[in-house]
C-alpha cells in the first residue's frame, strides 16, 4: 500500500456510506486493505464462493455474466466509488457475475468476518447495506424486465388468429422460418387485436372481425396487411382498410376441387342416405326401410354461382349424366357452351331443379337469395345444398321449408349463425342456438362444419398463396400491387401517392 492510502477518505467519497458517523467509517478503514488489480485480471469469477466486498478506488472493472452459448457478456462497467460482492457480506455466497479490470485498478476489499464486527459495533452499517442490495435488485429487475420486453426476431412478424394445428403445422412447414409467426387459438375481433401488436400482417380465416374499429386499431399499431387465408372477405370492412391504407389480400383458388367434391358429397349422403345407413348398421340393424334414395342420373341440377368451384361442380355433375340449370350474373361463355348445362333466370332454375347447389360469394345482393319467396317457387322435395356463405340462406325460411316437406334435403357446410360454434368443439356443452338445434334435428339434414376446404391439397396452396401475399407485401408491394388484392378496383381507385400504410 502506499503511503498516501487513507480508506477513510475513500469511504467517505461512497454513497452507500456517506452517512456512516466517523467512527464508524475510521473501524470499517482500518478493516479494508487496497488490492492492485492490472488490465484484463479477473478480480473475481462467476460460480466462485466468495466472500468479501469490494470497492473501485481509480480504474474500470467490466462486469460480464454468462449468455447461455453465447458466452459471456459484459452487462455492465463498475468505475470509481462503485462497490461489488455485497450478498458475500451476508455470509458466503457464490459471486453472480465475474469481475474483471478493463484497466489498472486500485480496489479496497473488506472480507466477511471484518465486515461482521464492524457491524456487531455499528449496527446502522446492516440497514445501508440492506438499502444498497435492494435498490441493485430492483435495478436489475427492471433490466431484465426491458431484456424480456424486447424483441430480438428481426424477421417480418405475422399475426395468425383462429389457429388450428391442422392449417398452423401445414402454414409453419411452407414458412420454413422466413416469417415469424405468432399462432393464435382467439378469432381476430377488438378484444384481442391488441395481440397483434408488434405485428407487420395479421392472418385470418373465415371467422374473425376485421370490421372498422378493429382496422383502426391494426393501423394504429403499424399492422399494414390482412392476408386473408380464404375466398371470401365479407368478414373485411374494405372502405376503412382503404380509408387506413391497410393492405387486404385473400386465396382466391386454393382449390375449387375441394369445395365442389365436398358440395356433391352432401348431395350423394343425402340422396342415398349414407349418414342413416351408417347410423344404424353400427346398431345392428341391417333393414333398408327409409333409405330408398333416386339416381343422379337425369336429375336437373340448379348451379348458382358458376365462378371456379361452380363449374368444378357442374363438371362432376355432367359426368354423373345430370342436366345443369345455370345461374350466374356474369354468365361464363365456355361452360354456356357445354352440351347439357343451359343458362337459365334463378325464377325458372328455382322451378325446375331437383338438386340447387349455391356457389356465389356473399353480397349485399346474394344475401338471404333463398328465402320463403325463393323456396315458394321451389319444385316440392328440392335438395339444398350450400357451400358458400350461411348468409345466404334465410335459415328461418328454410326451417319453415322444411317442416312444410316442401325442402326435402338440405345439406349446409355453413350457417349464417355459424361464428358462434363451428372450427369447435361443443361435445361437452349444451347448444343454445335454437335454430341449429332445429336443423339438426331433421334426418333430412346434413349440416358439417365449414370443411368443404379441408383437403391436405387445400391446406397446402391455402398457406402457399397466403405466404406469397405477405412475401409481395414485405417487399414493398401495397394494396392493388399485391397479386392477391381483394376488390382490387376499389384499391386501385383510392391508391394514395405514398403507397398507404407503412409496414410498421
Ligand atoms: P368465384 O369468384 O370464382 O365465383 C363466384 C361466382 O359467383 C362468380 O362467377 C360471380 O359472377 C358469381 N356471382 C356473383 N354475384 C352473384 C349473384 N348475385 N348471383 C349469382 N352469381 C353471382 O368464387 P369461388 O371460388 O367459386 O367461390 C364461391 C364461394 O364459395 C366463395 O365466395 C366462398 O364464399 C365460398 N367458399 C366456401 C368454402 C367452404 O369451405 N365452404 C371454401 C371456399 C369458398
Amino acid at each position: 500500500m502506499s503511503e498516501a492510502f487513507d480508506p477513510v477518505k475513500i469511504l467517505q467519497t461512497i454513497d452507500l456510506l456517506s452517512n456512516l458517523k466517523a467512527d464508524a467509517l475510521e473501524m470499517l478503514g482500518h478493516k479494508m486493505s487496497r488490492i492492485r488489480v492490472p488490465a484484463g485480471q479477473v478480480l473475481c469469477g462467476e460460480g466462485e464462493v466468495g466472500d468479501r466486498l469490494f470497492i473501485i478506488e481509480s480504474g474500470e472493472l467490466a462486469v460480464l455474466k454468462q449468455a447461455g452459448s453465447a458466452g459471456p457478456m459484459q452487462v455492465t462497467t463498475l468505475g470509481p466509488g462503485t462497490l461489488a460482492g455485497e450478498m458475500s457480506l451476508l455470509g458466503k455466497v457464490k459471486r453472480s457475475a465475474t469481475l474483471k479490470a478493463l484497466t489498472d485498478c486500485q480496489v479496497l476489499v473488506l472480507a466477511f468476518d471484518d465486515f461482521q464486527a464492524v457491524v456487531d459495533a455499528q449496527p446502522s452499517l446492516a440497514r445501508l447495506l440492506l438499502a444498497n442490495v435492494s435498490r441493485n435488485l430492483r435495478r436489475s429487475t427492471s433490466v431484465v424486465a426491458k431484456l424480456m420486453a424486447r424483441d430480438y426476431d428481426q424477421r417480418f412478424k405475422i399475426g395468425f388468429f383462429d389457429s388450428k394445428h391442422y392449417m398452423a403445422d401445414v402454414f409453419a412447414e411452407r414458412n420454413a422460418n422466413r416469417f415469424s409467426i405468432n399462432f393464435h387459438e382467439a378469432r381476430l375481433a377488438a378484444s384481442t387485436v391488441a395481440l397483434a401488436a408488434g405485428c407487420n400482417a395479421v392472418c385470418v380465416f373465415v371467422n374473425d372481425t376485421v370490421d372498422r374499429p378493429v382496422i383502426e386499431e391494426l393501423a394504429e399499431m403499424g399492422v399494414g396487411l390482412v392476408a386473408l387465408r380464404c375466398a371470401g372477405f365479407n368478414n373485411v370492412d374494405l372502405d376503412a382498410a382503404i380509408e387506413h391504407g391497410v393492405s387486404v389480400t385473400r386465396v382466391p383458388a386454393y382449390s375449387p376441387y375441394a369445395v365442389a367434391e365436398h358440395a356433391v358429397a352432401l348431395m350423394l349422403a343425402l340422396n342415398r342416405k349414407i349418414h342413416r345407413a351408417s347410423t344404424r348398421v353400427h346398431e345392428n340393424n341391417f333393414s333398408l326401410d327409409g333409405l330408398v334414395g333416386f339416381n343422379m342420373h337425369g336429375r336437373t341440377v340448379g348451379v348458382v354461382g358458376t365462378g371456379q368451384i361452380g363449374v368444378c361442380a357442374v363438371d362432376i355433375l355432367l359426368g354423373f349424366g345430370c342436366r345443369i340449370l345455370a345461374y350466374d350474373v356474369a354468365a361464363n361463355p365456355a361452360l354456356a357452351n357445354r352440351a347439357g348445362v343451359t343458362y337459365v333466370g334463378l325464377d325458372q332454375l328455382f322451378a325446375e331443379s331437383d338438386i340447387i347447389s349455391l356457389h356465389a360469394p356473399l353480397l349485399p345482393a346474394t344475401h338471404h337469395m333463398i328465402n320463403a319467396a325463393a323456396i315458394d317457387k321451389m319444385k316440392p322435395g328440392v335438395m339444398l345444398i350450400n357451400t358458400s356463405r350461411g348468409a345466404l340462406v334465410d335459415t328461418a325460411a328454410l326451417l319453415d321449408g322444411l317442416k312444410a316437406r316442401k325442402i326435402g334435403y338440405a345439406g349446409l357446410d355453413v350457417y349464417e349463425e355459424e361464428s358462434a360454434y363451428f372450427f369447435e368443439d361443443f361435445s361437452d356443452d349444451i347448444l343454445t342456438d335454437d335454430t341449429l338445434a332445429r336443423l339438426l334435428t331433421f334426418t333430412n339434414v346434413l349440416v358439417t362444419s365449414h370443411q368443404a376446404f379441408l383437403t391436405r391439397e387445400a391446406l397446402g396452396n391455402i398457406a402457399a398463396d397466403t405466404l406469397a401475399s405477405v412475401d409481395e407485401f414485405a417487399a414493398g408491394k401495397r394494396g392493388a400491387e399485391l397479386s392477391q388484392c381483394v376488390a382490387r378496383e376499389r384499391f386501385a381507385a383510392q391508391a394514395k401517392p405514398d403507397g398507404g400504410a407503412k409496414q410498421g
